[in-house]
């Protein structure tokens, strides 16, 4: 390890964090005490507006690149230097919490900001991205899938149904569809990607830990099922001819339940959404069209999954004489996190002196994108009662200091560990 040249150890300033944190949490705000800033929404460009003034007044570079990701960048001095990018989102789903995504970006903003105040020289560029729609109001992940060149050529098309309001959502944004592909870099250019963020879930939260330190995120693929009946009366119709798609939709959604139950103790699944055809009290319905997301943290379990599921479809359809159309919408393996990271973090949490274990993520984030293209870590702190996407996500704000603190001393590691030349 070598010594950084600083003159002063870097200070969080927990009170311009604190106000960082409530102006944010304003933009957006809900009467239920959440937020909704969807992306790409009014909402959503206001706070980014926010955020490049942060930047601004912070001395950063600010970049806006050809996906509408936002970033703030410290340069270093050093030659040929590559990037650490650090940071999250800044986007919500509707009437959402006010941690989620915020926490990261403002914690990455406070890093910075100590960094440059202590006056040390990084032996990399540290920048902060806002990633474009983490949550999916257009396409999921989309910031990061850009910048990493995994978003499919014809993203705007495969996943929405009007096509037309995404793009332009797009150009309100500022962001050209056809130059979307031109966020793409170099993972050569990038040293690494951290995250700080809450962790969704109760693990650290029931065992009063303070940090989480991230392993793996779990896969995640969904489907679209749909049941082909025969719409006939409902009074008159003999049970032996009836061709109910509904019938054959809820009991396939019992069934792969039961099965994920059984087989599956690690996984989840979930059946989200149920449209029906015609839709009248008289009728059989002749198609029901319903939405299914599995997840798993072990890819092969995952695959797994999506077998009994497609076969239980198949077999469901025959016993009640449907036909079956199974689309599958979105797949996302199982990320493993970099063994770098995890190490850098576990050492920031002792340096820090917070407690922390191993944990996996079971939601949805960047990182599992940026996994497979740089060195990713990611680093949670607790979420009390394990709720979020709702106006009762909480953290307490002493958790939240120690997670900027983490992330801090985790940036440092890396520092001290880089190579230099
Ligand atoms: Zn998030």
């Amino acid at each position: 390890m070598r010594a950084l040249s600083h003159k002063t150890k870097p200070q969080l300033n927990t009170e311009r964090l604190i106000i960082d944190f409530n102006q944010l949490a304003a933009i957006g705000a809900t009467i239920e005490g959440g937020v909704s800033r969807l992306a790409l929404s009014n909402e959503d460009l206001e706070a980014r507006a926010w955020l490049a003034e942060q930047f601004e007044q912070a001395g950063l570079v600010v970049h806006d690149d050809d996906a509408g990701n936002l970033s703030g960048i410290l340069r270093s001095e050093q030659p040929d230097a590559r990037t650490l990018i650090i940071g999250s989102h800044l986007d919500t789903v509707p009437n959402g919490g006010r941690y989620d995504g915020s926490v990261g970006i403002l914690g990455a903003l406070e890093c910075v900001r100590c960094i440059q105040e202590a006056k040390i020289e990084l032996p990399f560029h540290l920048e902060i991205i806002n990633f474009t729609d983490e949550e999916g109001c257009w396409q999921s992940l989309f910031g990061s899938r850009a910048l990493t060149g995994t978003l499919n050529k014809d993203y705007a098309l495969t996943l929405n149904d009007d096509v037309g309001q995404f793009r332009a959502a797009l150009f309100r944004a500022g962001i050209r569809p056809s130059d979307v592909p031109r966020a793409r870099r170099d993972p050569e250019t990038v040293l690494g990607y951290l995250e700080l963020h809450i962790e969704q879930s109760y693990h650290l939260d029931e065992k009063k830990i303070d940090i989480g330190v991230v392993t793996a995120i779990v896969g995640r693929s969904t489907y679209m099922i749909t049941f082909h009946g025969e719409a006939s009366h409902s009074g008159t119709t003999r049970t032996a001819d009836r061709r109910d798609a509904l019938l054959g939709a809820a009991n396939f959604i019992t069934e792969i339940h039961r099965t994920i139950r059984q087989r599956y103790p690690d996984g989840a699944v979930n059946c989200g959404n149920v449209t029906v055809e015609p839709g009248a009290f008289n009728i059989i319905p002749s198609q029901a069209c319903i939405t299914v997301e599995c997840r798993h943290s072990d890819r092969d379990m995952l695959d797994s999954m999506q077998n009994d599921l497609q076969a239980l479809a198949q077999t469901i359809s025959q016993q009640y004489g449907l036909e079956v159309e199974v689309n599958c919408r979105v797949q996302m393996p199982a990320a493993m996190l970099s063994g770098q990271m995890i190490l850098a973090a576990e050492e920031a949490c002792q340096r820090v002196g917070v407690s922390h274990m191993r944990l996996q993520g079971l939601a949805g984030h960047d990182a599992q994108i940026m996994s497979s293209f740089t060195p990713t870590g990611m680093i949670f702190i607790p979420s009390v009662n394990g709720i979020s996407h709702s106006p009762k996500e909480f953290t307490e704000w002493a958790d939240v200091v120690k997670g900027v603190r983490v992330l801090l001393e985790t940036i440092m590691v890396l520092a001290e560990n880089a190579p230099r030349d």
